[in-house]
């Protein structure tokens, strides 16, 4: 069942002369030249000569039902063109892999091969290729005992050999249908007798067709595939007779097919033997079938072969061995479809557990994201003081940390409102409050973008000056209290006055920040002493604490 197709695309001459050997059913000549041709095109980066001589090896080796060197030179054929990134050589490569795989009892891997195949489909679109395709899934179908859609593939890929004129493709088409049609009306003959019938006809017409194209074509193996699917139709027809007489004229000439294949025509003719009434003649022939077979299948576990051993045992007078062979036969069968789909849920499980992994990820990753926004905001309100919005002490050292604690250049100021508890006692509280929240609003207003204000603790502030020349600083932290001195706090009470003092150091290159806020606390507590509404300052080149206004 395993034709070659003719090359997908123009080949280089050696790989053509590959091809025309596969096509000439010179299968041990291809396999002895096949991998040379293979290695040197892979060796030079030929990867579409490589694709197409690893395909022929395939294909070679599957004609000698040698299932593994057919499956390996395969798999070889579609990485090649995996490589080439051609999708039509893919196609090609992975339709005949799922063939393989199929009839080596491989369902689940011959149904991912033709998952592959569906993949890059949609690239191809040269009708040589498609009809291929169609072949090979044909064969597919066939190879995991669906017989009616594998009739329908080969109907289809027929349609369009006979339009591309391709007579070799249409006889080797025509022909498999015909093999996969005989087996079909075996499967239905005893529960839908009428549609068996009706195939049976439908056999006669086609093989009416194939008759004169096989003699036109005179290939070796034409002639003994048309032999065996003749005998099948007269078989089929009630002409035992007439099936024997093409079955032995093709025996007597010893073709060289492989064992299986010549086995499968034993059998064929032991029953056209038994259908005339001629039971010696018939183990005769199952004879012939049991040798090749117990060479050739002895091993074989799969259901194919299972199925012949069973149909000679019954031909050798064996009936228990036939019947135990049979019943292995259907078991293995089953446990083929088991597997497949086991392998099959397996798979999805796989896929559906991904799916979940991602999803479970994604909620993780939410979760994650809502826990980092929320530690964010918390440690934003840890580091800020709800009443002002300024940073509190907290975060006012954290931002200091962050900026690089002990950089030169930077002024540290503390500023402290004047007898607050006095605008306590007279306005109480909330006024007090509202004048902590109006100072950080006009403190903050008078300053740079870089600078950092804070709410060190009560009614103190903490500034840090930065990138200034110590003169402006004195300058800056000057401005900081005449804004406070000459801010309209009437809004917040009739006749309010608010001052600050403040005190400022320009901290040691690697002082720490509590030594600099210490000497800040010191000067702004001389600020105090000196009158309040002052700065006082310890500022390298400054002018120390300053005089009051
Ligand atoms: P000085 O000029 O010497 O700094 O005098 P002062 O009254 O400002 O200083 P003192 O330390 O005696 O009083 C500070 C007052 O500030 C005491 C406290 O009740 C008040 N205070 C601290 N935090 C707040 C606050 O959040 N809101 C209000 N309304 N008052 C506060
Ligand atoms: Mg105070
Ligand atoms: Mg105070």
């Amino acid at each position: 069942m395993s034709d070659a197709a003719p090359a997908p695309r123009p080949q280089a001459p050696e790989v053509g002369a590959l091809q025309a050997a596969l096509a000439a059913s010179r299968f041990e000549s291809v396999v002895a030249e096949g991998p040379a041709l293979f290695r040197g095109a892979r060796d030079r980066g030929d990867w579409g000569a490589a694709s197409d001589a690893a395909l022929c090896v395939g294909r070679a080796c599957s004609n000698l039902s040698r299932a593994e060197d057919a499956l390996r030179w395969t798999q070889e054929s579609a990485q090649a063109a995996q490589q080439l990134g051609d999708a039509e050589r893919e196609c090609v490569a992975w339709g005949q892999l799922a063939m393989e795989q199929a009839r080596g009892d491989q369902l689940a891997q011959a149904l991912d091969a033709l998952g592959e195949m569906e993949r890059r489909l949609p690239e191809v679109h040269r009708e040589g290729a498609v009809r291929a395709l169609l072949g090979s899934m044909a064969a597919t179908l066939y190879g995991m005992g669906l017989t009616a859609p594998a009739l329908l593939a080969y109907e289809r890929a027929l349609v369009i050999a006979e339009a591309e004129g391709e007579p070799g493709q249409v006889v080797t088409l025509r022909t498999n249908w015909l093999v996969v049609a005989n087996e079909h009306r075996r499967l239905i003959e005893d529960e839908d007798p009428a549609s068996a019938v009706g195939l049976a006809q439908r056999m006669e017409r086609e093989l009416a067709l194939l008759e004169p194209a096989v003699a036109a074509l005179d290939a070796p193996r034409g002639h003994w595939r048309l032999a065996h699917v003749t005998a099948a139709v007269h078989a089929a027809a009630g002409r035992p007779a007439e099936a024997a007489a093409v079955l032995q004229r093709v025996l007597d000439g010893s073709p060289a097919l492989p064992a299986v294949l010549l086995s499968s025509l034993w059998v064929d003719l032991a029953k056209a033997r038994l259908a005339l009434g001629e039971p010696d003649r018939a183990r005769e022939a199952a004879q012939h079938a049991a040798a090749l077979a117990d060479t050739a299948l002895s091993q074989s576990r799969r259901s194919l072969h299972l199925q012949l051993r069973s149909e000679i045992a019954e031909l050798m007078g064996r009936p228990e061995e036939a019947l135990a062979l049979h019943k292995r036969f259907h078991q293995r069968a089953r446990a083929v479809l088991v597997a497949a789909v086991e392998t099959r849920l397996e798979g999805s499980l796989a896929r559906l557990s991904a799916l979940d992994a991602v999803v479970e990820n994604q909620r993780l990753r939410a979760q994650n994201q809502g826990l980092a926004e929320g530690v964010a905001r918390m440690s934003a309100l840890a580091a800020t003081d709800p009443l002002t919005e300024l940073f509190n002490r907290r975060g006012f050292e954290a931002e200091l940390q962050r900026l690089g604690e002990g950089r030169a250049g930077r002024v540290l100021a503390l500023i402290d409102v004047d007898h607050f508890k006095a605008i306590n006692d007279r306005h109480g509280h909330a006024t007090g409050d509202r004048v902590l929240r109006e100072l950080a609003r006009c403190l903050g207003a008078a300053l740079r973008p870089r600078d950092l204000l804070a709410r060190h603790g009560g009614e103190e502030f903490a500034l840090l000056l930065q990138e200034l020349g110590v003169g402006a600083a004195a300058g800056v932290l000057e401005r900081m209290r005449e804004v406070v001195a000459a801010h309209d706090w009437s809004a917040i009470a009739p006749g309010l006055r608010v001052t600050v003092s403040l005190g400022a150091v320009q901290p040691a290159p690697d002082e720490p920040l509590a030594d600099a806020l210490q000497r800040a606390d010191r000067l702004l507590y001389e600020a105090k002493h000196q009158g309040r509404d002052r700065v006082a300052c310890d500022l390298p080149g400054g002018a120390g604490p300053d005089a009051p206004p």
